[in-house]
């Protein structure tokens, strides 16, 4: 294993460096600084991999645990130097202000790997893989080793490093886990960090026996903001279909009704909302026939 660091402004990440061989493939998170089971996760991987026997490897595994120092320092979403999303300024610019200079020296080792594996939390939610399948079928093969069994379709904002890594023809994809204010879950870091190290099995990166994942295909997130400030209250199920038209919950008497039918990937518990914030995100199947189109 081999430690090395990006200084910037924004702060000190350590990288650590696994293996060898012409393929590369970044694991990174933390680039919001409360995402702390996506950080703890990758962080329980470089264990793993630092008792691996040298022999073992078959590629360049170089991993990122906290992508956004300041932000992780103050326990945030983002860095209190400059506000800006370190997830919206990729490729960066080393011309700038912290956050950008930060992500310019991050898209220096990113823009020359094979492959990305962007970890972050969703809140409420049920773990899913987000890419853009559907604009890059290429990366289907990659993401198809990778956990969880949900693929999301994403809506490609630019700056983002998946999206920006896909661009220029690298195979990048985001995991979304769950993440309940600032509390660790060991079941999650623990069955994640397992799955990724199986995923680098089967991606070659690691000798060992592959496995396969079961995926199942949606398209973009519909999302449900609250119109109205007040109580709410979930009727629907967390990973429960629904159909379109059907309850989700209620905000004081008003009923929250589905926009459209499909898995509900992220729904928030009982609990005081104000208008205009996320409420519940439903994921539209995709059938096969129309994966080809
Ligand atoms: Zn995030």
């Amino acid at each position: 294993m081999e430690i090395g660091y990006i200084r910037t402004p924004l702060g000190r990440s350590k990288i650590f460096r696994f293996g060898s061989g012409p393929r590369e493939i970044l694991i990174i998170s933390g680039i919001h600084g409360n995402e702390h089971n996506s950080i703890a996760t990758t962080r329980r991987l470089v264990v793993y991999l630092s008792k691996t026997h040298k022999n073992m490897f078959e590629g360049r595994i170089t991993i990122i645990p906290v992508a956004n120092p300041n932000a992780f320092k103050y326990k945030q979403r983002t860095s209190i130097i400059d506000g800006h999303d370190l997830n919206r300024v990729f490729p960066g610019d080393a011309e700038r202000s912290a956050t950008y200079r930060h992500a310019a020296a991050i898209w220096e080792i990113a823009q020359s790997v094979d492959y990305i594996v962007d970890l972050h939390t969703c809140g409420y939610c049920q773990p899913y893989i987000l890419t853009l399948y559907k604009e890059y079928p290429e990366v289907k093969k990659f993401v198809e080793d990778l956990p969880p069994e949900n693929m999301v379709e994403s809506i490609g904002l630019q700056g983002q490093l998946f999206v920006e890594a896909l661009k220029i023809g690298i195979k990048a994809a985001i995991i979304e886990l769950p993440q309940d204010g600032l509390k660790l879950n060991d079941e999650i870091i623990s069955s994640m960090s397992r799955k990724l190290l199986q995923s680098l099995i089967n991606i070659e990166f690691l000798i060992g026996e592959k496995t396969k994942y079961n995926h199942k295909y949606f398209g973009t997130l519909v999302r449900h903001h609250a119109d109205s400030s007040g109580i709410f209250t979930p009727k629907a199920k967390l990973g429960g279909y629904v159909g379109k038209g059907e309850l989700l919950g209620r905000i004081g008497k008003i009923l929250i009704k589905a926009k459209s039918g499909g898995k509900i990937i992220s729904i928030i518990p009982k609990m005081f909302i104000i208008a205009g914030e996320l409420i519940a995100s439903i994921a539209p199947p995709v059938y096969p026939k129309e994966e080809h189109k």
